[in-house]
């Protein structure tokens, strides 16, 4: 086995773990591999290891290395499933609509509209996400809690996405507890916002929600994330090791 299946094997083995002991089913968790700062070889690696959806922060990085895979010869890169995971400028909203399945960081209705304005007629309709910053952090990406279910609203109404749930990265902290805590508040905007859906479904215009993913999770707090109720963990460092830090960025 190489070492990046190996590591695969590993997260996996973690993700069965925290879901036993939260008494939750396995096949209820999805591993995004975050590929960023990687190459393309990288990629085909995970591919060839069975790893099929993928998460990039950078959208021009994240364009090359969709370009490469489509460009070679893997036999399964018509498998592979994009997700945009950073933010997103208005300028780069026409590259992620016509090139990535997912998006998980929307945080205002412009980006929204802009992307299913520029959905391509050809491809189906983007997958989003909405970020939600749960702890205040004043220079972070994420809308407030109390203004997410009116962008739900607004985003559902957009003929060219499917809601599909919430995505979170709170402040690290130390201590599963803790963590647990944190991730709770994420959990609970994101049942609050599924509960009124439910009782007054948005009319007309978009694709039904499908108010199902909660994006929660990282190398360090997968286990955390999913004793909280996270259905989807974006994993990096786990799988392909540690990454150069670029300058002026937190650890
Ligand atoms: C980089 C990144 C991850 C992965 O972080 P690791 O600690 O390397 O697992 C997950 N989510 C987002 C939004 C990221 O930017």
């Amino acid at each position: 086995m190489t070492t990046l299946a190996h590591a695969l094997t590993e997260v996996h083995r973690r993700i069965e773990e925290a879901c036993r002991s939260a008494g939750r089913d396995p096949h209820g968790v999805q591993l995004l591999a975050v590929s960023k700062t990687f190459g393309a070889d990288a990629v085909a690696d995970a591919l060839t290891a069975g790893q099929l959806a993928f998460g990039e922060n950078y959208v021009q990085e994240g364009c090359d290395k969709i370009a490469a895979l489509r460009a070679g010869c893997h036999p399964r890169r018509e498998d592979i499933q994009w997700h945009c995971i950073g933010p997103i400028q208005s300028n780069k909203t026409r590259l992620v609509a016509e090139h990535f399945d997912w998006v998980h960081t929307i945080d205002r209705l412009k980006t929204a509209q802009r992307l299913s304005d520029q959905r391509p007629a050809d491809r189906p309709p983007l997958q989003v996400c909405l970020q939600v910053n749960v702890d205040g952090g004043a220079n972070k990406s994420g809308a407030a809690p109390q203004d997410i279910l009116p962008l739900a609203r607004a985003v559902a109404g957009l003929p060219h996405l499917v809601l599909r749930g919430l995505m979170s990265i709170p402040e690290p902290v130390e201590g599963h507890a803790a963590q647990v805590e944190r991730h709770r508040l994420a959990k609970a905007v994101f049942d609050s916002v599924a509960l009124a859906l439910q009782q007054d479904p948005p009319a007309g215009g978009g694709h039904p929600p499908r108010w199902d993913t909660l994006s929660l999770g990282m190398s360090g707090d997968l286990e955390a994330a999913i004793q909280a109720g996270s259905t989807l963990v974006r994993v990096g460092t786990a799988i392909f090791g540690g990454r150069p830090r670029a300058a002026g960025t937190p650890a």
